[in-house]
């Protein structure tokens, strides 16, 4: 079973994101719990969360199908103290949130090293992040999204995903989640059938597949390599539409959320209704 959908806007409340993932046709969403570009948010209201639970149960959207993610201005590889410190402080709030909402994901983007620090110093750093959360906060699953390899990020390599789950504890919470067109602009093809086989083979070797908690399905406006973020709508990027259904026909996408984030959210229910084709016609 393919779960499929779009990171959907939690204006006026997250309790209203079902409602909005089910108007598209969605069996899939991703949310932000908080303002994804403050810092402090006030803590969730019972109501709310009721409201949220309720929703999530009339729609049909178990928390296996909700894909939230973090702010954006958290680095859990920070090498500053003070930085790193906030940064953990916002990254357990985002996971309590998570768990107060009955969620088991938190979709995250590992850390930056800045030109401070060394890359296996700022990936340790990542690691011993998710491995406080986890003891701070149950059951939610710590979801890495692989990076573009943009300025100092780290995370675009699978070997660098891979060296940060090495280094968590708890592995039954840790996982990651792939976003095409990070994947593309990384250096890793996505372009053909053969690109999407050996891309995924190399992935499945590095990391294995049992960490795929989730996928972020987009184009890329980007070429190959560019190492340059900028989402596209499916099909009118440089991956193009055979990534996409070669996803939607391979069952090791099974089960987890594959949510988009292409820039035209008047066609994502056009976009879901063509992936759903693609899942089905297999
Ligand atoms: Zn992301
Ligand atoms: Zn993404």
């Amino acid at each position: 079973m393919k779960y499929i959908g779009a990171h959907v806007s939690a204006a006026g409340g997250v309790d209203l994101t079902p409602a909005r993932a089910h108007e598209l046709g969605a069996t899939a969403f991703a949310l932000f719990t908080k303002n994804q570009r403050q810092w402090v948010a006030k803590p969730l209201e019972e109501k709310t969360i009721n409201a949220f639970k309720e929703n999530c149960k009339k729609y049909g959207f178990s928390s296996g199908q909700i894909l939230p993610h973090d702010s954006y201005l958290i680095n859990l590889g920070a090498p500053e103290d003070d930085k790193l410190e906030k940064s953990r402080a916002a990254f357990i709030d985002e996971m309590q949130r998570c768990n107060q909402l009955g969620l088991t994901l938190l979709n995250f983007h590992p850390g930056s090293h800045l030109k401070q620090i060394d890359e296996s110093d700022c990936l340790s750093r990542i690691a011993e992040s998710i491995n406080i959360a986890h003891e701070t906060v149950p059951s939610v699953i710590a979801v890495i999204e692989n990076t573009a390899g943009q300025g100092t990020n780290l995370g675009w390599k699978f070997e660098q995903l891979a060296a940060i789950i090495d280094q968590v504890k708890d592995k039954t919470r840790v996982g990651i989640c792939i976003d095409t067109c990070h994947t593309f602009v990384a250096g890793y093809d996505l372009s053909s059938k053969e690109a999407c086989e050996k891309t995924f083979a190399e992935l499945d070797g590095v990391v294995g597949f049992s960490y795929l908690k989730g996928m972020h399905i987009n184009d890329s406006k980007i070429e190959l390599g560019g190492k340059v973020d900028r989402h596209h709508s499916l099909g009118e990027g440089h991956i193009g539409w055979a990534c996409f259904e070669y996803i939607m026909q391979d069952n090791r996408f099974d089960g987890i959320p594959l949510v988009l984030e292409t820039i035209n959210s008047d066609i994502w229910a056009q976009e879901i209704a063509t992936l759903k084709v693609f899942a089905n016609a297999k």
